[in-house]
């Protein structure tokens, strides 16, 4: 049994959109899954997808919740998701809510992603322009898949059309109108604390000039990328974290939007080169106490 400040049920981490367990020896929740271990917690990072639409993502994590429930012993599991990774989450909750205890969304589009928004405009997926950043995507993923040694299973379907849709603010509105769980009633809003049983949460980060452009992510050319994604922006311009807008990322209680943290940041990817006084590795562990005080 966990002990202090740790969950009572294991943390489930679910990747976002080119997510993946471990690249040789470099993991996708850098730092994140020793230190929730450290303070307790029984922890998966688990591996759906990295290509496909969040409803086939979904169903593989429902596969992976089956296997960790039958391997603890426990009766539910508490979602954590980055990006696609948080509608994956809710995906599962909402099919399986009597096994899934909380939803957890970092940096989550739940209302979409403006970036995305972009690409499906000016990248349209049968212009050259859009079929040789498939072309790309594609060939990233099957490198990652070569590299990839945290995941073991069956070789994992790619459908691009179906990942990019499932990003767009199109695309999350009708995901939204089947899955609408945990969702805020009003922009910019809260959503309620628990459905159906679960309970749902979320954070995110913005760029802050001076913050996110400093410290260790001086060195870091993913904090440059999202810079560049950040001017795709226009309903939430300047309140992004270059692939999220700071409302977009509202679901169930919202713990903090605006942490000095770019998409990355956040899951202390890029070894932990963050911004000037950021910490995102203490969010995890304070919210495995926090879920601890909820009892789940
Ligand atoms: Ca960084």
């Amino acid at each position: 049994m966990s002990q202090g400040s740790a969950a009572r049920y294991p943390l489930v981490l679910v990747p976002g959109m080119l997510g993946f367990v471990r690249l040789l020896l470099y993991p996708y929740w850098y730092g994140i899954v020793e230190a929730l271990r450290r303070n307790g917690a029984v922890v998966f990072a688990v591996q759906v997808s990295p290509l496909n639409s969040t409803e086939v993502r979904g169903e593989q994590l429902l596969t992976h919740i089956d296997e960790i429930l039958r391997e603890t012993g426990a009766a539910r599991v508490n979602l954590i998701g980055h990006s696609q990774g948080s509608l994956t989450a809710r995906y599962a909750a909402a099919k399986r809510p009597d096994l899934v205890a909380s939803v957890t969304s970092v940096a989550g589009p739940n209302h979409g992603s403006e970036l995305a928004d972009y690409l499906h405009k000016h990248y349209p997926h049968d212009s050259v322009k859009g079929r040789l950043m498939s072309f790309l995507l594609r060939l990233i993923a099957s490198l990652m898949g070569l590299l990839e040694t945290g995941y073991r299973g069956p070789k994992l379907p790619v459908d691009i059309h179906a990942s990019h849709h499932s990003l767009t603010t199109e695309g999350v509105a009708l995901f939204n109108q089947r899955y609408p769980q945990g969702l805020p009633d009003t922009w910019g809003g809260q959503g309620p604390e628990e459905v159906n049983g679960v309970r749902y949460y979320s954070w995110s980060g913005t760029l802050q000039p001076g913050k996110t452009d400093k410290g260790r992510n001086l060195f870091d050319g993913t904090n440059r990328s999202c810079r560049l994604f950040a001017k795709t922006f226009v309903r939430e311009a300047g309140h992004c974290d270059g692939m999220v807008g700071r409302y977009s990322s509202h679901l169930g209680t919202v713990i903090g939007d605006e942490y000095p943290l770019d998409h990355f940041d956040i899951v202390n990817q890029s070894l932990g080169l963050v911004g000037k006084g950021a910490d995102p590795i203490r969010l995890f562990v304070e919210h495995a106490a926090r879920l601890q005080a909820a009892g789940v």
